[in-house]
């Protein structure tokens, strides 16, 4: 895939990038060691100043770096400045809990026999995140909050039709005062990634993005014994109960699956309705999916943008035409749109069956398939029988329902009359194929640090 921003508007490239060639890498990956050595004796509170400069240098830039990712990726402008605001606000939360999160942790030292026993965190070195273009900046950030307040370094390979946002990301940094090196964006294509892997100078990986690309990072990770995070795709379970409010839940099920133009992975994509409100909620959803407004990303009325890339619209018109082969019925949108741009309608398919992809596979854009179910028993089987466990959301006012789901949904997330968000407060992440690891929190922060046992007799 060449590194380039396309317009996914117009379909017209705006801009082409050389990749970085073998020895422009070495080069990089040297000086981030070389900017580990230094940077993980920085204090605490060293670190929090650059984290809060960052997030006011995100502030100022707001408007300019809205627009690129609405240009290299085609998402609607709000929803770019909201991506940067909470990106400002990840930063200013790890400024704020990252000084406890780094402070060492007590043990019983009577029971173990010592003077003094705790357990001290401390940052690994040069880690890889690998990146997706769904969310340019707040992927990538999810990662650089919490790594660089944990003393690490960071090297950002970003998706290939993103690589302005990622150029960004490197100078958001730099301008926030950040010592040399310490994050540094590699425009390099998937292949040139295994090589960075297998450097002795790179110690852990983290990557975001499908599962084909997670087990192509997690196996040459595996070779090299390197520690991994993976956060992969999802097909969330949305299930609807007869004490839901309904209108809300239509409401709120229509954010959930459009929001970023239907491609993100904690998109509810499979909606599970009772069948004593099967017919109102469907009609609810219908509605206010055909009344999205779709069009140029740019404008301030715009809801849904156009697909990212041109494969992405390909692969969910061949979902939707595999799915009414099999005999879907397709209760609103269906068909692109003439004209420029990799725009695709909202859609709601019904009369699913398992013989149809996606009964169990990820529809990465605005296409929502619904099954009428007759208890949550079935909801919960069927949302458990396919291959992923990211997120999963549950419209009930009964507390025995509310309670059950909790327990028996197969997934990292579970949100109850909400919908799947993530919160640098929260752990995010999933079970199954969806990845392993959790991002964000503590966790997160941890997740790339030696947690050093200290026994002192
Ligand atoms: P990819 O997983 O292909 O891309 C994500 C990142 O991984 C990019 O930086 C990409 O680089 C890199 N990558 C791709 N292939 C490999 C590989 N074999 N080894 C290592 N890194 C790799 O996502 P796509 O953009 O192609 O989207 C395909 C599907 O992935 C979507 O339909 C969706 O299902 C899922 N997805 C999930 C996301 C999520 O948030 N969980 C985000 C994006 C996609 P490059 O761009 O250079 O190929």
């Amino acid at each position: 895939m060449a590194i380039a921003t396309i317009d996914p508007t117009t379909g017209e490239t705006v801009r082409e990038f050389e990749a970085l060639d073998e020895e422009a890498v070495d080069e990089r990956i040297a000086r981030a060691s070389a900017a580990f050595t230094t940077y993980r004796l920085t204090t605490p509170e060293q670190r929090v100043g650059w984290l809060r400069a960052a997030a006011d240098v995100l502030d100022a830039d707001t408007d300019d770096v809205a627009a690129l990712m609405t240009l290299e990726m085609g998402k609607t402008l709000a929803a770019a400045k909201a991506e940067v605001a909470k990106c400002a606000a990840a930063l200013r939360y790890y400024a704020e809990q990252g000084p406890a999160f780094l402070r060492p942790r007590p043990a019983d030292a009577d029971a173990v026999g010592a003077r003094e026993a705790y357990v001290t965190y401390q940052p690994l070195g040069v880690v890889l995140a690998v990146m997706p273009w769904n969310f340019p900046l707040w992927q990538a950030m999810r990662f650089a909050a919490p790594a660089l307040m944990a003393g690490n370094v960071g090297l950002l390979k970003h998706a290939s039709n993103v690589p302005q946002t990622a150029l960004y990301l490197e100078e958001l940094f730099r301008k926030a005062g950040f010592p040399a090196d310490v994050f540094q964006t590699l425009l390099i294509g998937s292949g040139a990634i295994e090589a960075v892997l297998r450097d002795d100078r790179v110690v852990a990986a983290t990557l975001t993005g499908s599962a084909p690309a997670g087990r192509s990072v997690a196996s040459v990770a595996g070779d090299v014994l390197k520690p991994t995070v993976l956060e992969l795709g999802g097909s969330d379970p949305f299930v609807v109960m007869p004490s839901a409010d309904l209108e809300t839940a239509a409401g709120v099920a229509v954010t959930a699956r459009c929001q970023n133009n239907g491609q993100s992975c904690i998109a509810a994509k499979r909606f599970f309705v009772h069948a004593d409100v099967a017919e109102e909620f469907t009609r609810l959803f219908a509605q206010k999916l055909a009344a999205l407004r779709v069009g140029d990303p740019m404008a301030d009325d715009t809801q849904v943008g156009p697909l990212a890339t041109e494969s992405g619209r390909q692969d969910v018109e061949e979902y939707v035409r595999d799915a009414v082969e099999q005999g879907a019925t397709v209760v609103t949108g269906g068909q692109r749109p003439q004209g420029p741009g990799w725009f695709y309608p909202p859609t709601l398919l019904t009369g699913i069956t398992p013989r149809m992809r996606v009964y169990d596979e990820e529809v990465f854009g605005p296409v929502a398939v619904l099954f009428t179910v007759s208890s949550l028993q079935e909801a919960i089987d069927i949302a458990n029988s396919h291959p992923y466990g990211l997120g999963s959301n549950i419209w009930t006012e009964d507390e025995e329902e509310r309670a059950r789901f909790v327990r028996d949904v197969q997934s990292g997330m579970v949100f109850v009359n909400g919908m799947v968000t993530s919160y640098p407060e929260l752990p995010f992440g999933g079970v199954k194929q969806s990845g392993y690891g959790r991002e964000l929190t503590d966790l997160g922060m941890h997740a790339f640090m030696n947690a050093k046992t200290v026994w002192v007799g």
